[in-house]
């Protein structure tokens, strides 16, 4: 035997480009905000989370720059061990004070206080059920915990109802998971009749609210609040990277269950800290998200002011909703490939995402609370020229 045990990859490769699915990372030369400098030309921006405009506002850089100076750069040790800061603390009160629950624990990442908290709360003999558009770190979440785990279909409550139906029984704990707002989709999971079936099946209920926190609710605590859900038993996670603009994740909830991830959440336990510039900013942004609500009133403004002239007026086929996140459905990668580039030749930056992210091709579009409304009419007038009608998949 003398075969290269490495050939697959170059294999692997040609098929991903095949498929068009070839994917690699674009530099953007500029501060974050509506516009981008890329390859130098500058654009208008409609592919970033910084819904807020938070990622380069100057209140969280001077968090992060005098946070620096004091604290160093790394946290040099696990949160358990050398890694803990009072800053850190602080970040974790503010965050269960805007999630209004008892307690909460930040992680380097939304992804792996996903992984951490499925993780901790279910494993062999329990069953977890998991929306089929569930973000990545939800679905490798549950496939790691050990649990059994069944997807029901998109938002589809009679689904999930005769799952649990049929499966409830055989395990011991079960939980079920979703996004609160679909990150590439953009609507809501219906989160009060999903408590409804956790009460009635007795069921724990973990919802990602990675686009929700700091965009919905009236103090933006997320789609908890914005349903009138707050106080109620939730495993609440979320990132600090989104409407925040810095970078880390966290798990908000009741006393008891924050005291267990600190005992048990691996990815909490066995990793370092957050980096002290990381938990400056975020604390920042929080108080920011609760003291400045002009920004989430001019983020609905601006997602008015897009659907009125792009769906009711000019009815493009993008799909309807009441957050930041629009798509418009496209018939197969190398159409979203074409519709990105034209957008782009028009000043326009949007996200063509392609499978494996997302089963139907697509440009996905993100407003932003820092657009101005003739940015958004642009965004409009490219995706009109773009005829995406032709395009259109459905
Ligand atoms: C972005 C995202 C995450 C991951 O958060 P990071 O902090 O970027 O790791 C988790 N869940 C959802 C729904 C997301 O969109």
């Amino acid at each position: 035997m003398n075969a290269d045990p490495y050939a697959w990859i170059e294999k692997s490769l040609a098929a991903i480009h095949r498929a068009d699915w070839y994917r690699s990372p674009v530099a953007i030369d500029n501060c974050p905000g509506p516009a981008v400098q890329l390859a130098g030309s500058q654009l208008i921006n409609f592919a970033s989370n910084d819904y807020l405009g938070l990622a380069g506002d100057d209140r969280l850089i001077q968090a992060a720059i005098s946070a620096t100076k004091e604290f160093g750069t790394g946290a040099t040790g696990s949160r358990l061990l050398t890694g803990h800061r009072e800053l850190h603390r602080q970040l974790e009160q503010a965050i269960a004070n805007l999630k209004q629950t008892a307690d909460a624990l930040v992680f380097s990442s939304g992804y792996l206080a996903n992984l951490g908290a499925i993780g901790s709360v279910a494993g062999a003999r329990d069953l977890i059920l998991s929306d089929k558009y569930n973000h990545s770190s939800l679905k490798n979440g549950a496939i790691l915990s050990g649990a059994a785990v069944i997807e029901y279909g998109h938002c589809n409550l009679a689904d999930l109802t005769a799952k649990l139906e049929k499966n409830r029984d055989r395990y011991r704990k079960c939980l079920i998971i979703t996004d609160s707002v679909f990150s590439m989709d953009g609507d809501l999971c219906p989160l009060p009749e999903l408590l409804a079936l956790a009460r009635q099946y007795s069921c724990m209920l973990l919802i990602d609210e990675a686009h929700a926190t700091g965009v919905f609710g009236a103090s933006g605590g997320g789609c908890a609040e914005h349903f009138g859900c707050t106080g109620e038993p939730l495993i609440q996670v979320g990132t600090l990277s989104k409407a925040l603009g810095s970078l880390g994740g966290y798990v908000a909830g009741d006393a008891a269950l924050i005291d267990f991830l600190r005992n048990r959440a691996a990815t909490w336990i066995y990793t370092t800290g957050l980096t002290p510039a990381d938990t400056a900013a975020a604390l920042e942004a929080v108080k920011i998200v609760k003291q400045e609500p002009t920004r989430r009133v001019r983020l609905q403004q601006n997602i008015h002011t897009f659907k009125d002239c792009a769906i009711h007026k000019y009815q493009l086929p993008i799909t309807d909703s009441i957050s930041p996140i629009f798509c418009l459905p496209l018939k197969d990668a190398a159409t979203a490939l074409t519709v990105g580039s034209q957008l782009k030749q028009m000043g326009i930056f949007a996200a063509a995402v392609r499978p494996p992210t997302v089963s139907i091709s697509r440009i996905r579009i993100s407003l932003m609370a820092t657009h101005e409304p003739a940015q958004i009419q642009q965004l409009v007038e490219a995706l009109k020229i773009a005829n995406p009608r032709q395009y259109s998949g459905n």
